[in-house]
């Protein structure tokens, strides 16, 4: 007896260190996160979150209860490699079809977890964990599902094209009803174990019947949405085994998520069920368009050396990079470009949309690794309060987020989404390969403005030769 009483407070004393370290580890979380807001202070904060991480990992497990250390060394060495070889053959701009996966891996494994402690613990469970279990395997597996679907859209495996089911609306709504209702029976009647099956089949056909509608160009918030899925899934998962670790770095996943979604809808002007239900972009993700321009006008092109003459002249100049700056990993490029420039006593700007790319903040993570100074880099409403005094706009790679259309053609897909307006700089260069549409599949008026000079090639070798010229002059 004596020994159980000990064993009893030597149990309850472990559990206020634990949860102690678990607060310890949801404050780095937190002040992580806070710090990935800016630039300048996200390498610190994401050092931060992986400490909170390493804090609550070692918390959970120095006690355990289910497993033993072998199966855990197991799984960490399987999941690292899967990890390193991963990080190591990604290239950049297949990086939104690996977060993707992440969180489809994440989804499943919330499930996973409440699966598993449903058929461990069974009828001990509360009526509250039980309806969880429901809820949890709903969740985790549509963002699955979703994820896959997400990943093979963006990776191109899968066709970018909206695919709308007739009654589409009514499907989802009928699977997520039948999952909630199923849910409830398991509170009811914890050993009705058949609701789980069928929680899953009809979970994992909704994460499809969700995904599939949504087109190519706005699959990165899906994607975010997805993220923010996965946090919640985590969380019941963490409610399930009582972990309050789980519960709290699950919630905050699921509320950056749903921020960055509200943030990404804010940026192109759209609302989220405007994103989720209209089925807006036709091209096919995986290239940067393909489709050639059908926009009526005169196309004027220049050599690189034309450019770096006007350059050459110019006081001020902005930069404005878009997707094809990181398929043609043209940062460290573009910077010599600026250096060259400022050298010459010429203002060099960054106009940074964000939504350029295909995953928020992608440019200035690319322009951060080239070291191109943060005060350089300017967000659309001051990027436009400048365009008007720049002599020229170097758009590189840049297609949708500078095309004017936006502002005016009611019809155009991508209508209303704010834009850069290099049309009002004296001069615009844009960089790009083709006559291609970008990820929208939205023909580009600028291509035609009289202003407007092409410059085609692979972005990364005419800056080169941008920069070749003007060491020549
Ligand atoms: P776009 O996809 O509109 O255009 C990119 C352009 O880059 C293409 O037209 C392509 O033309 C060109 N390009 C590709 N490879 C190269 C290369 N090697 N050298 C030079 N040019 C190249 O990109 P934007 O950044 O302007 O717009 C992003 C799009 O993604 C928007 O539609 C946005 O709404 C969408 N989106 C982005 C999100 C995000 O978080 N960033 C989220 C949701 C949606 P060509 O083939 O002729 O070379």
């Amino acid at each position: 007896m004596g020994g159980l009483i000990q064993s009893v407070l030597a149990q309850s004393a472990f559990d206020t260190w634990r949860n102690l370290a678990y607060i310890v580890a949801a404050v780095l979380f937190i002040s992580g996160l806070k710090k990935l807001s800016s630039p300048r202070t996200a390498r610190t904060g994401n050092g931060l979150a992986a400490l909170g991480m390493l804090v609550a990992v070692l918390a959970t497990m120095l006690h355990l209860q289910a497993l033993s250390y072998v199966w855990i060394l197991i799984a960490l060495v399987i999941g690292s490699g899967i990890g390193v070889v991963l990080a190591a053959r990604v290239q950049m701009t297949q990086m939104p079809q690996l977060v993707a996966l992440y969180n489809g891996s994440g989804g499943v494994a919330s499930a996973l977890v409440a699966i598993a402690e449903y058929s461990r613990a069974g009828s001990l469970l509360s009526a509250d964990a039980l309806f969880i279990v429901g809820l949890g395997t709903l969740i985790g597996c549509v963002t699955f599902s979703g994820s896959i679907v997400a990943a093979g859209k963006l990776h191109g495996k899968i066709s970018g094209k909206p695919v709308i089911l007739p009654n589409q609306m009514l499907i989802n709504a009928a699977l997520i009803v039948v999952a909630l209702l199923l849910s409830i029976v398991l509170m009811q009647y914890p050993g009705a174990w058949w609701t789980i099956p069928i929680i899953i089949i009809g979970s994992l056909a909704l994460g499809v019947t969700l995904t599939m509608p949504i087109g190519g160009a706005d699959m990165p918030v899906m994607v975010s949405l997805l993220n923010s899925y996965s946090g919640l899934a985590a969380s019941a998962a963490g409610f399930i085994i009582g972990n309050l670790a789980l519960i709290v770095s699950g919630a905050l996943v699921g509320a950056s998520g749903l921020i960055l979604t509200a943030i990404m809808c804010k940026a192109m002007n759209r609302s989220l069920g405007n994103v989720l239900f209209a089925g807006v972009g036709t091209a096919d993700s995986a290239g940067t368009g393909g489709r050639e321009s059908t926009f009526g006008g005169t196309v004027k092109s220049a050599d690189p050396e034309d450019v770096a003459i006007i350059l050459d002249s110019a006081q001020r100049v902005m930069i404005v990079p878009g997707y094809g700056l990181a398929v043609a990993q043209a940062q460290h490029i573009v910077k010599e470009l600026a250096g060259k420039l400022e050298a010459r006593g010429i203002a060099v700007m960054y106009g940074v949309h964000p939504v350029a790319g295909r995953m928020p903040g992608h440019m200035n993570v690319l322009l951060a690794e080239a070291d191109v100074p943060y005060e350089q880099l300017l967000e659309i409403e001051p990027a436009n309060a400048e365009i008007d005094r720049c002599d020229a706009a170097l758009v590189i790679g840049a297609n949708d987020v500078v095309n004017p259309a936006t502002r005016h053609d009611k019809n155009s897909p991508i209508y209303g989404m704010p834009i850069i307006d290099v049309d009002k700089a004296r001069t615009v260069f844009v960089l790009k390969r083709s006559m291609a549409a970008g990820y929208a599949g939205v023909d580009n008026e600028l291509f035609v403005l009289d202003n407007t000079l092409m410059v085609f090639g692979d972005a990364k070798d005419t800056l080169q030769k941008i920069n070749t010229a003007l060491d020549e002059l």
